[in-house]
């Protein structure tokens, strides 16, 4: 439950009777945590970044909006919590009304903090992993030491390294990406990625660790992994790849102490029948173990 005045200050800046903004409310995420981003062309624009913690949604107004490049620092304004309700606003907010100007969802989702969330921000660190419809990965807000105010402490936003991050000169997600998702579904964690919490809050468990694995010997055969056909795609594209479909031949290659031998889906021995594939595979760097692909060869298009 939020603080009996966590809402205080957001409630004295409007006058409700005028703005359309919602005065109080808002249910928590059920599955996790909800984040949005709202664009908002006030005296300036900007885009409003809100986590929900503690039963609020605390708010950063970032004057240039996200970028995915680690190397862009975007200042974060620090400004009074708004109710969770406030998470599907859009609308015009009157002139001469606190921030008066239009609202619209720039981006909406649900986010996970990386360690404890409520001590990250009160320690002024907060790393977490955003699951938007426009953002993804792991982000941080780091406060900066004697810049803004009391009222309004300056942070940063930053991209961290991982595998969503791209150079500002070749993408630019404000613009790249500048309408509204309201109309888009909410993203909720697949049961995978609460799993993935879980093991992430205790590390030791985790299913992962190659060295709690048991020693075994190479099997002699494997069976591949397939496919299985479903009626529709996932609902929570987010939470997925999509590759794109070859059609080649399926073959597993086992590798043991430079012998590399090919085998089909069936487990028939192809080895004979790719001399050049067998070569390549004898030139990586691995002892013994099998790989999975699909052999095929490309044209122009
Ligand atoms: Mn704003």
């Amino acid at each position: 439950m939020p603080q009996a005045d966590a809402l205080a200050l957001y409630q004295q800046k409007r006058n409700f009777a005028i703005t359309p903004e919602p005065a109080e409310g808002g249910e928590p995420g059920k599955d996790a945590p909800r984040f949005v981003i709202q664009k908002h062309w006030a005296t300036r624009l900007h885009y409003d970044l809100r986590l929900e913690l503690d039963g609020t949604m605390k708010s950063w107004a970032v004057p240039k909006g996200p970028s995915f490049d680690p190397a862009d620092k975007r200042m974060a304004v620090q400004v009074e919590d708004h109710p969770i309700s406030y998470n599907t606003f859009e609308g015009e907010i009157p002139p001469d009304q606190y921030g008066a100007g239009r609202v619209i969802v720039w981006d909406k989702g649900y986010w996970m903090p990386v360690g404890d969330a409520a001590e990250g921000y009160r320690n002024g660190k907060l790393k977490f992993e955003l699951h938007g419809h426009k953002l993804h990965g792991h982000w941080t807000l780091v406060r900066m030491h004697g810049r803004g105010n009391a009222k309004q402490p300056a942070w940063l936003l930053i991209k961290e390294h991982d595998a969503h991050e791209r150079p500002a000169a070749e993408f630019n997600v404000v613009e790249a990406l500048p309408d509204s998702v309201k109309a888009l579904p909410d993203i909720a964690p697949s049961e995978p990625l609460a799993a993935a919490r879980v093991a992430r809050a205790s590390p030791e468990k985790t299913s992962h660790d190659l060295l709690a694995a048991a020693e075994a010997p190479l099997p002699d055969k494997l069976a591949p992994q397939l496919a299985t056909l479903v009626a529709a795609p996932p609902a929570n594209t987010r939470d997925w790849l999509f590759e794109l479909k070859f059609d080649g031949y399926r073959v597993l290659a086992r590798i043991e102490e430079g012998d590399v031998r090919l085998f089909t889906r069936n487990g028939n021995d192809w080895t004979a029948r790719m001399p050049a594939l067998v070569e390549a595979l004898k030139t990586l760097p691995v002892r013994s173990g099998w790989l999975d692909g699909e052999i095929l060869v490309l044209d122009e298009s």
